[in-house]
């Protein structure tokens, strides 16, 4: 057996670590924090659970490519199955009220003067309805249960790769741009950041209509301990409250010693990891490309637990603003506010909780405040006119929030080591992002969302597995995924 050491148990880290146990590696994952999942993750305060990870989860239907990433490494279970969410948004704009529907449908009847750009939409949705991350195996390398690319999965796939180049292009905003009824504007403006760009928007969109995108009941931690668990019973060691402080050649050096393997994966953020982990700093031109360009997406992450029935209300309002809110030294004139009253689970009987992410760059901000001492009461009062705007629309107030919970970019920096408290990797127009190669060399490797295009938990889980075929392949091991 050779030894493996992967630093950080998010779920890149986690798959990786599955893929590989199974393969025949002894693994250990070296932790910094106390939970497996990274920023996938929620946590509880006082009889709430706070989700603060997971809202969509992409590969979440039967049968594609990416679900079976999920369902081979644990992550879904009998115990978390998949909810649909439809609406998947409400639009609250004073008395108007809009659905986004699974279908789209509903938008044409609400604005036929958008009829011919809705159906365009419909039809570069449509396009992508077919299009999946793909999950192949890499060439070269022993598979036992090898997935076949069929050339049908190819001809499918055609028209969303002919429109890529296209969408990639210009901003999800400039797309949204083009529907003259500003309510179908405001609506599809929650879909994704507006300025990240369209093909994320479009494919977002896509995995709604065809079924891909869904809520694991439990959310974000639930999921992850599954992983965890699948890890630890085929035999690998999860060290929590562990941080990797050096990559040396011969290991991984940590507070209680050197941890000696034969080959690493680095799974924390790549662009923290080449300052931090390499003695001297890591250089390559690739590194040094990172160092310039690459551009964080941050956010700030608020919670409320309420005592109050909102059941009636729906799962994902998007709420304009009469006036704008300030937080983190940015402005919003709309805010995306999640409602999991009909969740049994996330609170008490007859309570709600409701989170919102505030998108926009904030980091320097929350640095400059916690540098003046002034960090915490700027929170206290970001969430406080949080509740003022939200009690303006929905029947709650001050009195009635029991708990609040604010997360800044210095909170994921603090508890994740992201790079600027950086949230998942972001994807503008005709940007490239700036990754890091999965493999360095033989016996280190990079995984996770610094190593793939696009962002969030299907970059984590895709590149989690590339990894683990890489450092079979380079020593010579059959890849084992069930
Ligand atoms: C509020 C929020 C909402 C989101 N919503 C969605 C969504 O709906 N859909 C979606 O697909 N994605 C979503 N994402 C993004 C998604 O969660 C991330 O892209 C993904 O989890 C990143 O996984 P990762 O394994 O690459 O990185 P990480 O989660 O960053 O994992 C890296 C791990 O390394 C650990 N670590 C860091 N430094 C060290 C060290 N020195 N030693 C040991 N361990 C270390 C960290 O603690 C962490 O556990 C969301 C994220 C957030 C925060």
């Amino acid at each position: 057996m050779k030894s493996l050491t992967i630093i950080g148990a998010g779920i890149s880290g986690l798959i990786c670590g599955i893929y590989a146990q199974r393969s025949g590696w002894r693994t250990t994952i070296l932790e910094k924090a106390g939970n497996p999942g990274g920023v996938s993750t929620s946590w509880k305060r006082k009889g709430y659970t706070f989700e603060g990870g997971i809202h969509w989860l992409i590969g979440a239907k039967k049968g594609v490519p990416l679900n079976d990433i999920w369902t081979e490494t644990g992550a879904l279970r009998d115990n978390n199955p998949v909810f649909f969410k439809d609406p998947v948004y409400t639009l609250i704009d004073g008395s108007v009220r809009l659905d986004l529907r699974r279908d789209l449908r509903t938008l044409s009847e609400f604005a036929p003067e958008d009829r011919i750009p809705l159906a365009l939409m419909r039809f570069h949705v449509w396009c992508f309805t077919f299009f999946h991350s793909p999950v192949q195996d890499i060439s070269g390398l022993k598979v036992r249960h090898p997935r076949r690319f069929s050339l049908m999965e190819f001809i499918k796939m055609g028209p969303a790769v002919l429109l890529t180049p296209l969408l990639m292009s210009f901003s999800a905003g400039r797309y949204i741009k083009r529907f003259r009824n500003p309510h179908i504007r405001k609506l599809l403006e929650a879909v994704v950041d507006p300025q990240i760009n369209a093909l994320s928007f479009i494919y977002t969109l896509s995995s709604f209509t065809s079924g891909d995108s869904g809520y694991p009941e439990g959310g974000s931690l639930r999921m992850a301990q599954n992983m965890a668990d699948t890890f630890t019973s085929l035999g690998g060691k999860i060290l929590y409250h562990t941080p990797a402080l050096e990559v040396a050649d011969e290991g991984v050096r940590t507070e209680g010693g050197l941890m000696q393997s034969d080959a690493v994966v680095i799974s924390m953020d790549a662009r923290t990891a080449i300052d931090k982990l390499f003695k001297p700093r890591l250089e390559a031109p690739w590194a040094s490309r990172m160092r310039r360009k690459l551009r964080t997406a941050q956010c700030m992450f608020i919670a409320l637990g309420v005592k109050a029935d909102l059941s009636g209300w729906p799962r994902c309002m998007q709420i304009q603003l009469r006036e704008p809110m300030h937080a983190g030294g940015l402005e919003f004139s709309a805010l995306t506010v999640n409602n999991y009253s009909r969740d049994a689970e996330y609170a008490p009987d007859g309570c709600t909780v409701l989170t919102c992410i505030l998108p926009g760059p904030s980091y320097e901000y929350w640095k400059a405040a916690r540098a003046d001492g002034s960090y915490r009461q700027l929170k206290q009062e970001a969430v406080k006119e949080f509740i003022c705007h939200v009690a303006e629309v929905l029947p709650i107030n001050e009195e009635q929030v029991e708990v609040t919970d604010m997360a800044t970019p210095l909170t994921y920096e603090r508890y994740c080591d992201t790079f600027e408290g950086s949230y998942m990797s972001e994807w503008m127009p005709w940007h490239l992002c700036h990754n890091a190669p999965i493999r360095l060399h033989k016996g280190l490797y990079f995984t996770g969302q610094r190593t793939a295009f696009s962002g969030g938990l299907p970059v984590a889980a895709e590149t989690g597995r590339r990894t683990a075929q890489t450092l079979c392949k380079d020593f010579g091991f059959e890849f084992v995924s069930r």
